[in-house]
């Protein structure tokens, strides 16, 4: 079993890797190796990447600065991480679009949801920069929703950990981990693995999700293209 279309959701912390703020070089060009890997097997991929690693809008209010206006300057983050994902894939000979959920001409395209299905169709990575354009929402809530209405076959989320556990695996040891998971036992277990938000939408919609270790270079490629059980499987 292998996926033609996935969403891969990166968080802003993962492209941090042993740094305490901002990104490494070293991680983007990891993630763009193994993206390449599945883009060079014809799946259709679009990503949703974080900000997390520049700025929160829940931090915001700590510093003195409204929620809303901290939600945008998150956003705005985002779109570094894509930016600079944009140039890593690029520089290793995929096309992109870069799709913004608040209008900024200068550097990359509006979203349309007809376009971007079209760029996926013609073979570009399409990311999607600036959240869904909103405030009160995250980078999961719009992986689910953008999944959603690309039709992709799976949102994948790209974690630092290999999979939703029974306890925090860093503080029991016997914490086991699942491969199998139902929307209804992650929720009345309480595993936190998205928001609420972004897990309902795709519980209500259907669309899998499958935690998994993205910073473990060729991961992606085993789950895609089905060739290994990777992470936990979430339906
Ligand atoms: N954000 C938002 N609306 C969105 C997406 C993101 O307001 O649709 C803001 C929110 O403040 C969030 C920040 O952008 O805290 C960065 O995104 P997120 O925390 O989801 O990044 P990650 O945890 O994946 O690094």
């Amino acid at each position: 079993m292998g996926y033609k279309r996935v969403l891969l959701k990166l968080s802003g912390e993962a492209l941090m890797g042993e740094q305490n703020y901002g990104i490494d070089s070293s991680r983007l060009e990891q993630y763009a190796l193994d993206i390449k890997k599945i883009h060079d097997e014809g799946v259709e991929i679009a990503i949703v990447i974080g900000g997390g690693n520049i700025y929160r809008g829940v931090q915001a209010e700590a510093s003195g600065i409204d929620r809303v206006q901290g939600d945008y300057m998150g956003m705005l983050a985002t779109v570094i991480n894509a930016m600079a994902i944009q140039s890593t894939l690029e520089k290793h000979g995929m096309y992109t679009r870069l799709m913004s959920g608040i209008k900024m001409e200068a550097v990359c395209e509006p979203f349309i949801r007809r376009r971007a299905v079209r760029h996926l169709e013609k073979g570009r990575i399409v990311i999607f920069g600036a959240g869904i354009g909103n405030p009160y929402f995250t980078t999961d809530s719009t992986a689910s929703l953008r999944a959603i209405e690309i039709e992709s076959d799976v949102v994948l989320k790209g974690t630092r950990v290999d999979g939703v556990y029974s306890e925090d695996p860093e503080k029991n040891p016997d914490a086991v981990r699942f491969e199998n998971l139902s929307f209804k036992e992650v929720i009345s277990k309480g595993y936190n693995i998205m928001d609420m938000t972004a897990f309902t939408l795709c519980q209500e919609n259907n669309v899998p999700i499958i935690v998994f270790d993205m910073n473990k270079p060729g991961n992606l490629e085993k789950l895609v293209l089905g060739k290994e059980k990777v992470g936990t499987f979430i339906s």
